[in-house]
């Protein structure tokens, strides 16, 4: 067992309450910038204030939950902050995610009001919708702005929605006690500066954006956060990384090696990296790279992070996740819920003041995951992490792999059990194992299919079943058939023993046998085949369409830069899925040479 370094007393406050104060204290200082726009202290405080009137003036406050719909601006903190100020919770909504994912997260949360920005409005699945750029004050507003609710640390504060293994997302339910808890404890390890720039590139749908977002805003530090061009773009992002003058930057180990292969030189004060392996030889180059760089731990459930080290640059074999951080206990135990000695091999499990309230509306699968700490004080509790560990002599804990079927897919957590399900669903589908695969420094999906009897294979039908409910991430790069399924002695699906698709080989790539009407097409049509070892038939074929995900399209990017001179930008070539509209986006860029992609500098 290890417990925490310390446990000073957290303010049991609401989160918002910390922020409320900060602006007091520097309502002059810029809170937060994006693109060419920033909101001071005082207009940050002023516009959150004003958004959570309006939405106490339709009725929402404490015991509501309110999507969240906005993209990467800055009325991202502002709709959180509102959100909270009304007394409600706030679930994320990812405007990307297919309707039907969108519709369970709505339905399962009791979500009835989306709070967006006028260019999202179109997407929100609730009847209710509040466009923060759209003001609507009237009289019961400015009422409501006078009437805002105490909120207390008990409340809920979010309901964050991740994969889950029966077939559905679950949604994790936080209140505002541990979200200043993992806030503070992470300030504890980062030790924020009024002058730090804190460069925020999470997504809204992952809780480390969390962490983004408010620590800067309760120690009066600046966020400006990259737009959702500059995250796909390693270019683009070092360019911003650069331009705003960043001092801590938060990443998963896929980010930093996007900003290393970007030549990125390095210069912050603090690099944060988490939610995958960090490899011992990416860990020496950020070390090399920055004054701190630390490696963070920890699931959702037990609200952002839960241990941290402070990376040498000199670790061999593994990188370890670290000691816990304050107000956090790691225990590793056998099977049968014993603490192992140091050294073994047992799974991981947290306590402390990061432990949320469970899954919400799933009390059975709260109860299996949360349990009382048998070795705790009275009313303490243990989340289950499923993450298979042992705890170093000195106290710091190594990962040792899963003991289930959840993976990180390009930084996104998946349970291969929701994919499975999905899959299973579809008619033609007899039983599916959905596997990952290495592929290059990460991994990717391949879906094992058996077809019922007197129903065909058919890839295309299967890939569309997917995407219908999962986000692009979950969908299978690859659709395999199998006939008869491999077997352990014990009667299970033997995964090992499935057959790997061959990578992407030479031979794929050759030259496909489609005329092209000219030759730009064809040229793009040749690195499509080089990249995704999948000829395009066609101009309508689309990229993703043929296995094509995010990390690919980067290749693209560079590809397209080494044949043709020009730099695309990675995530206008994702809304162009079509090898048609992606050479047309190409033309323009070469008829432009020197502004290779015409997208706003703002954007950049
Ligand atoms: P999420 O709830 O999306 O944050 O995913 C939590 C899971 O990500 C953990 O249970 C681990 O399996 C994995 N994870 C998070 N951080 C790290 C890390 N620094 N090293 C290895 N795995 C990590």
């Amino acid at each position: 067992m290890s417990d925490a370094l310390s446990s000073p007393p957290w303010p049991r406050r609401a989160l918002h309450e910390l922020v409320a104060e900060q602006a007091d204290r520097t309502p002059d200082r810029v809170a937060v910038r994006c693109g060419d726009r920033s909101l001071t202290y005082r207009d940050l405080a002023a516009a959150g204030r004003r958004a959570a009137a309006r939405l106490a003036a339709r009725g929402v406050g404490p015991g509501h939950t309110v999507a969240v719909m906005v993209d990467r601006s800055v009325e991202l903190p502002v709709a959180l902050l509102a959100v909270l100020a009304s007394g409600a919770a706030f679930v994320p909504v990812d405007p990307g995610y297919p309707r039907e994912r969108q519709a369970h997260m709505l339905a399962d949360s009791g979500a009835t009001t989306t709070l967006t920005v006028g260019r999202l409005a179109g997407r929100a699945g609730t009847a209710d919708v509040v466009v923060l750029d759209a003001p609507d004050e009237d009289e019961a507003t400015a009422a409501a702005a006078d009437a805002l609710p105490a909120v207390a640390s008990g409340d809920l504060a979010y309901i964050m929605y991740t994969s889950g293994s029966t077939g559905r997302p679950k949604g994790v339910a936080v209140d505002h006690g541990c979200l200043v808890k993992g806030v503070l404890t992470m300030g504890a390890a980062v030790r924020l500066e009024p002058g730090d720039v804190w460069l925020s590139v999470t997504s809204a749908s992952f809780d480390p954006v969390l962490i983004e977002l408010f620590l800067p805003l309760v120690h009066g530090s600046t966020i400006v956060i990259a737009s959702e061009q500059q995250v796909l773009d390693g270019e683009a992002l070092h360019e911003v990384l650069a331009a705003s003058g960043a001092s801590v930057l938060q990443a998963t180990p896929l980010t930093w090696r996007m900003l290393l292969d970007a030549g990125w030189a390095g210069g912050l004060r603090v690099g944060l990296c988490g939610g995958e392996t960090l490899a011992p030889s990416l860990a020496a180059q950020l070390a090399a790279r920055c004054g701190q760089v630390w490696n963070i731990y920890g699931p959702t459930e037990t609200t952002v992070w839960s241990t941290a080290h402070l990376v040498t640059g000199d670790e061999r074999d593994t990188v370890p996740v670290g000691r816990p951080l304050p107000d956090t206990t790691v225990r590793v135990l056998d099977a049968e819920r014993r603490a192992v000695a140091a050294g073994e091999s047992g799974e991981v499990w947290i306590g402390g003041g990061g432990v949320t309230r469970g899954y919400h509306g799933r009390p059975e699968l709260t109860d299996e995951c949360f349990v009382a700490d048998p070795f705790g004080p009275p009313g303490a509790r243990l989340y289950r992490t499923g993450d298979l560990g042992r705890l170093r002599e000195d106290g710091a804990l190594e990962l040792l792999g899963r003991a289930d079927h959840q993976v990180k897919i390009r930084g996104h957590r998946v349970e291969l059990g929701e994919i499975e399900n999905w899959l299973q669903e579809h008619p033609s589908v007899a039983g599916a194992a959905v596997v990952p695969q290495p592929d290059g420094e990460e991994q990717r999906l391949v879906a094992y299919v058996r077809p019922g009897r007197e129903h065909l294979f058919d890839e295309a039908g299967l890939r569309a079943h997917a995407a219908l409910r999962l986000p692009r991430h979950m969908v299978p790069g690859t659709f395999v058939r199998v006939d008869v399924w491999p077997r352990t002695p014990s009667g299970k699906i033997d995964r090992r023993a499935l057959p790997v698709p061959a990578a992407p080989s030479a031979e794929a790539a050759a030259p496909a046998a489609t005329a092209w009407d000219d030759e730009l097409t064809a040229a793009l049509a040749g690195i499509w085949q080089d990249v995704l070892g999948a000829a395009p038939d066609g101009v309508e074929a689309n990229f993703f369409g043929l296995g094509g995900h995010s990390l690919q399209v980067m290749q693209m990017v560079k590809r397209i830069k080494a044949a043709f001179g020009v730099r695309m930008n990675a995530a206008r070539l994702m809304q162009a899925p079509t090898l048609g509209e992606q050479a047309a986006l190409l033309r323009a860029a070469v008829m432009t040479t020197g502004t290779p992609d015409p997208v706003p500098a703002a954007e950049r």
